[in-house]
């Protein structure tokens, strides 16, 4: 795990204009933070800053205090938690989150493979389930088999990118308790991207609130909330 620090972030892109203007944000080792604002804010644009997908154009970018502006994704050790799951339709739970193992081809044993998928698939409750194909689980199954190889890959910190917005209000419910209390089991260093009000108030220890590309507020849901 890792803290994450973020040090006067600008985005330009070809256009010139600024889609993330001066933005400075810490999160703590094992700290959840919410991402907020309107479409168009440029939460997607740090984002994609933070894992290494995008450029950044001026600004630092720490990992664990490390300078990573140059780094390759590959080499930032994030696990991102999409929206749309992109689990293998062919495989098994079990080869799903032993994916990203078998990729690093020779780094890892089969049996230390199958440790890894075993413990993080009892830490998300996916035990009964690994010999099953993604078609046949509940979307928040489906998500936590996402979560899994993200696990596995024994990541520094995860970057959710509204991973809930396609999902009905029920599920979206469940899956919001779900990964609230995989949090606090793992406490492991999370950036959540969301429009979502709830999942604001609700998930993280603490609230950014974008602007303009700007950064506008940072603070607890609670003083969030208690301000007029
Ligand atoms: P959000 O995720 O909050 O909706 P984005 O980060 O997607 O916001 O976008 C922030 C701003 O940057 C917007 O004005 C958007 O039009 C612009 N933008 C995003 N991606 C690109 C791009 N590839 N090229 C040019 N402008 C972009
Ligand atoms: P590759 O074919 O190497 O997987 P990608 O373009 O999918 O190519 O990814 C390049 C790198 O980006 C990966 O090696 C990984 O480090 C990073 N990356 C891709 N997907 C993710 C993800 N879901 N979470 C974190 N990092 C990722």
């Amino acid at each position: 795990m890792a803290s994450i620090t973020m040090n006067n972030l600008v985005k330009k892109y070809d256009d010139g204009f600024p889609a993330v203007n001066d933005v400075s944000i810490d999160i703590a080792d094992g700290e959840f933070l919410i991402l907020v604002g309107p479409s168009g804010c440029g939460k997607s644009t740090l984002l994609r800053m933070v894992v290494g997908l995008e450029d950044i154009t001026s600004g630092d970018l720490l990992i664990d205090g490390n300078r990573v502006n140059e780094k390759e994704p590959r080499q930032r050790n994030l696990s991102m938690v999409f929206q749309n799951y992109a689990l293998y339709p062919f495989l098994t739970v079990y080869e799903n989150i032993a994916f990203p193992l078998r990729l690093a081809k020779g780094k890892f044993s089969d049996d230390e493979i199958d440790k890894k998928v075993r413990n993080a698939a009892e830490l998300l409750d996916l035990n009964d389930h690994l010999e099953r194909k993604p078609g046949n689980l509940s979307g928040g199954q489906r998500q936590r088999v996402a979560m899994g190889r993200a696990i596995v890959r024994d990541a520094d910190a995860f970057l959710f990118d509204e991973p809930l917005s396609n999902l009905d209000a029920k599920l979206r419910g469940q899956m919001r308790t779900e990964i609230a209390q995989l949090q606090r089991r793992l406490g492991i260093t999370s950036l959540y991207v969301t429009h979502d009000q709830t999942e604001a108030m609700t998930l993280g220890d603490r609230v950014a609130v974008l602007k303009k590309g700007r950064l506008q507020q940072i603070a607890s849901p609670r003083e969030l909330y208690e301000q007029p």
